[in-house]
């Protein structure tokens, strides 16, 4: 019910009521009107109201924009209403049907934190005094005039509507048919509120609807103009009249977002089909309620467009020497890969319009792909972001969700280019070869139409819906094994691949680069923390076990961490780090090195292998035992070495006379094949002279000579084949003290990647088939 206060200082009755802050609203008593709520006090006091059955006080904001209005943001004069109907919406909003009662002032407001109350003072809408009816008629003839040229801007207006306000004779009546039907701005709206005298209200109205008028008339010879003739700075123009309307009509600040985004959106570099997709989203942005769920997504999609680089180009010039300085000056060695490299950049340097050329640099992880990547940049001047492709199995990593997904964003592909902040960026895709493709979509496809230079000038990403031009970018990629590059990838790009260091190369690298750079990092200078060459070397060769470089950093920044605390807690100046301390700074070694047995034994063999850390000494062991026939293979190899091994086996028997070897052998010994566990190799098939070598030892009881290694696929014939991984598998035998190392003959050119140290300390045997592998391997 409605609560009676007795106001101490007068007699006057007062009311209070639960308060509803209009924001660009007005209501008038014998109004209907509906509208919109989300504010939580705004709410409650709907609630409320309703449930003690009570009426409701609606007054308007002085600014629509303010969140929490006190006292001072509300006018003095609102209207008390009953509420007709409520309906509740989605995302907390709801629907208030209104019819108002009687106008009342507004005395106090009080605000508990959870509702707005008012003490409102009732007074009479329309004032007593009498009325000139000569002024009366002259009015309400104008009012009627304007109208009518209102009703034509307004092709909804009903015709009964009209009709009775032709026709009105009682000046309220007319009034309130004008008022009720006509949208006005609502600070005018108010005005005629306020007003209690009859004909002062219609004289404002006059002015007010005239005013309207006016704007109306003036978007609509906009709308011709546009039509007649749209180019670009007449439909800026439009837009901006436009929005001034609408920002009139919604009180300044709701329209300053909009007008703010349609502002960028004209000043983007970007097609003209394009621009007219997002207008139309800031103009549907123009119609929702802020706070809506879509009004949120309409503006994380502009914001997210307009943060794009469009048009956005660094001056890219690429001079060849100072390219080549900074390779240089960034990395140790790698004299092929740079040269292949300065290849790539003469070529852009001369046709910087040149498409299509993507380099894909393969290795091992931690043999500075992504620092040459990075390199490469800085040379030809781009800006440089990497996307990483690990583990990426969903189309829509590449491409994105539509934008009405919740939480929705562009792929990585869009996402590089706002970091990258400029539209010819070179792009870093690691790891192409990880790629997975499964039933969300093959993302291999989306990346074909990426590196496609006839394709992607116009990149379409499902959450971007505009294309965007990719074509000026430059793509380098990486890989660790080439192997797993999907074929329709791998066909569009230029293979350069990059060797695993030596020691020595690690050791150059570490003094040279890493150490540098990690004292800077940590804020040392050269003359605070020391390494000695030797604890370089011992870290390399028993703390780390890597192709590349990677651990190696991770220890000198640890030894750079420890020795800063040391510095910065006062213990020393300056420390050094010696070899024979090694063991404090960063505990017990954690591999000892390969290194081959020296003992002629029969049935094992030095194999030689390449994987993931480089080369490998694998020595493979072959033992027959009395039984039936049966072999059996253990360790790493698996299938490949169950294949090979049946291979073997076959040679052997066609060989069985020639090394005195039971020829029944296969029926009367198990054999077992054991291959020891550790890092997996790659190339399972290279261990084919190795076991026929380990074979033909077990089954004749000839000893191997323990300082020979080998490497070679073989026939069944016995034909020797050549293998990869020449230069680490080499290594690997000069680090394990082998003195020989056989080798298939097709192999030979290659020897000319293997390091002159290697080549000076270790003997090669060319193999052409297996007798030359087992005469040079087995003691007599
Ligand atoms: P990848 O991308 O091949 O895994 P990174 O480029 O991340 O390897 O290299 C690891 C670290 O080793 C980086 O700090 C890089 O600068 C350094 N590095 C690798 N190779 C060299 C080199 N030849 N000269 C100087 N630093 C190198």
């Amino acid at each position: 019910m409605e609560q009676t206060i007795k106001s101490s200082k007068n007699t006057e009755n007062t009311n209070v009521f639960y308060t509803v802050a209009m924001r660009g609203l007005v209501a008038f008593p014998k109004m209907v009107m509906h509208f919109d709520i989300a504010r939580e006090k705004t709410v409650a006091a709907i609630e409320k109201a309703l449930k003690n059955n009570e009426k409701i006080f609606l007054v308007a904001q002085h600014e629509s924009y303010v969140e929490n209005p006190k006292a001072n943001d509300l006018y003095k004069v609102g209207v008390v209403a009953e509420i007709k109907q409520v309906l509740k919406l989605p995302e907390n909003i709801m629907k208030v049907l209104v019819e108002g009662v009687y106008r009342a002032n507004l005395v106090r407001l009080t605000d508990d934190g959870d509702v707005l109350r008012a003490e409102v003072k009732r007074t009479p809408t329309y004032s007593r005094a009498k009325i000139d009816e000569v002024e009366a008629e002259a009015l309400m003839r104008s009012i009627k005039d304007v109208f009518e040229r209102y009703a034509q801007f307004v092709p909804r207006m009903p015709k009964e509507l009209i009709s009775s306000v032709m026709t009105q004779d009682d000046p309220v009546k007319l009034f309130e048919a004008v008022v009720f039907n006509c949208s006005l701005n609502y600070r005018d709206k108010q005005t005629l509120l306020e007003e209690s005298n009859i004909l002062n209200k219609l004289s404002v109205l006059f002015t007010c609807l005239s005013s309207e008028i006016e704007i109306m008339e003036l978007e609509s010879i906009i709308n011709e103009q546009t039509r007649n003739n749209i180019d670009k700075g007449q439909k800026e123009y439009y837009l901006r009249e436009q929005l001034r309307v609408i920002q009139e009509q919604l009180g300044e600040d709701d329209g300053e977002e909009v007008f703010n985004y349609i502002n960028d959106i004209m000043a983007l570099k970007i097609d003209e089909k394009s621009r007219d997709k997002l207008l139309k989203e800031a103009d549907r942005l123009s119609k929702l309620p802020s706070a809506s769920q879509e009004a949120f997504v309409i503006k994380n999609y502009l914001d997210t467009v307009l943060d794009l680089p469009w048009g956005k180009y660094t001056k890219a010039k690429i001079s060849l020497e100072k390219a080549e300085s900074i390779l240089d000056n960034d990395h140790y060695g790698l004299k092929k890969v740079k040269e292949r490299i300065i290849e790539f950049l003469a070529v852009h340097a001369i046709n910087p319009k040149i498409k299509g050329q993507i380099i894909c640099l393969a290795g091992p992880p931690g043999i500075g792909k992504t620092s040459i990547a990075k390199s490469i940049a800085k040379a030809m001047g781009r800006n440089y972001v990497r996307v990483s492709l690990g583990g990426v199995r969903d189309e829509a990593d590449i491409r994105g969700h539509r934008k009405t997904y919740v939480g929705a964003m562009p792929g990585r592909i869009i996402t590089a280019l706002q970091q990258a902040e400029s539209a010819n960026p070179l792009i870093l895709f690691d790891e192409i070869d990880k790629l997975c493709s499964d039933m969300k979509g093959d993302p291999s496809s989306a990346m074909l139409e990426v590196l496609d230079s006839e394709q992607n000038s116009a990149f379409r990403d499902h959450f971007l819906e505009v294309p965007f031009d990719l074509s000026k970018a430059v793509f380098i990629t990486t890989a660790n094994n080439v192997g797993d590059i999907p074929a329709p990838l791998l066909d569009r790009m230029e293979l350069i691949e990059l060797p695993s260091y030596t020691a020595e190369e690690k050791f150059h690298i570490a003094k040279e680069h890493l150490v540098p750079k990690q004292l800077k990092e940590h804020g040392l200078k050269g003359t605070q923390l020391k390494i000695q060459d030797d604890a370089l070397h011992d870290i390399i060769a028993f703390y780390t076990k890597e192709a590349g470089v990677r651990t190696l950093e991770r220890y000198i920044a640890s030894l750079c961490r420890k020795g800063a605390k040391k510095i910065a807690s006062g213990d020393a100046k300056r420390v050094t780090v010696k070899v024979k301390e090694l063991h404090d700074w960063l505990g017990t070694r954690k591999y000892t090195s390969d290194i081959a047995s020296n003992k002629n034994q029969v049935g094992v063999v030095n194999g030689l292998a390449w994987t993931s850390v480089g080369g490998v000494l694998m020595p493979l062991e072959v033992i027959a035992l009395d039984g039936t026939g049966k072999t059996e293979v253990t360790g790493s190899l698996g299938d490949v070495m169950k294949e090979s091994s049946k291979i073997a086996v076959s040679y052997v028997r066609s060989i069985a006379d020639k090394y005195n070897i039971d020829k029944e052998f296969y029926k009367k010994n198990d054999l077992h094949i054991h291959a020891p566990e550790g890092a997996v190799p790659k190339d399972g098939p290279s261990a084919g002279v190795t076991m026929t070598t380990a074979l033909v030892s077990a089954l004749s009881g000839r000893k191997v000579r323990c300082d020979v290694a080998m490497t070679g696929e073989i026939t069944l014939h016995g034909k020797v084949l050549p293998i990869g991984g020449l230069r680490e598998k080499t290594m690997a035998a000069y680090k394990a003290g082998i003195k020989t190392v056989i080798i298939p003959a097709a192999n030979k050119p290659d020897l000319e990647e293997v390091d002159n140290t290697v080549k000076n300390a270790i003997e090669f045997i060319f193999a052409e088939n297996l007798m030359d592998v087992l005469e040079n391997a087995l003691t007599d």
